[in-house]
């Protein structure tokens, strides 16, 4: 655990969980990854495990991170593909070098080249945005329903309408907001 620093909200998606390390876009934006100790933290969570992460490697992991964000954004919204951030995904798909490594056990690892290299751990991600938004996986790109968040999460609900990026914390805002509205409703008009 890391004292002090934001937490993390995690989903299942990979490439949607990593846009979500940074939150509330639109509002008083959230860094959850403010420093190299915080993404290699995130990575571990997340199954890939590097043992360092440079300020440089962090840098580009954020810029990874906004390239998904706009790319999964353009998508859900129908609109084009801004072409620098497809390019920066692409180059860091190409830049990986991890293995996916089935265990006895029948579940999958990721195998680096080396434990220093993040760009083997960005490889994987780019590559679990490339499927998410090339439409290749059971879901739907959507955007998150709160004003001051906006996140492109992937939504694999059965129904495909899931309004929030995270039930836990946009949801629960919201409903809370709903039911402060009613109850300051009924307070103006009782009957
Ligand atoms: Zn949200």
């Amino acid at each position: 655990m890391s004292v002090g620093f934001p937490d993390f909200r995690l989903g299942n998606v990979l490439a949607t969980s990593f846009t979500g390390t940074l939150s509330e876009r639109h509002g008083e934006a959230v860094e959850r990854i403010p420093t190299p100790h915080r993404l290699i933290d995130w990575l571990q969570i997340n199954g890939l495990n590097v043992e360092s992460c440079t300020a440089a490697q962090l840098d580009r992991a954020r810029e990874l991170r906004e390239a998904v964000h706009a790319v999964a954004t353009a998508a859900a919204v129908g609109s084009d593909l801004p072409k620098s951030a497809v390019q920066i995904i692409n180059d860091c798909s190409i830049e990986g070098r991890a293995a996916a490594i089935l265990t006895a056990g029948g579940n999958r690892l990721w195998r680096l080249s080396s434990p220093a290299r993040v760009e083997d751990a960005l490889g994987v991600i780019a590559a679990d945005a490339i499927s998410i938004i090339a439409g290749e996986r059971d879901g739907r790109l959507a955007l998150c329903a709160s004003q001051t968040c906006q996140a492109a999460f992937f939504d694999t609900s059965q129904s495909r309408t899931r309004r929030w990026c995270d039930m836990n914390t946009c949801g629960n805002r919201q409903k809370k907001a709903r039911l402060k509205a009613a109850q300051s409703r009924s307070a103006e008009s009782p009957n």
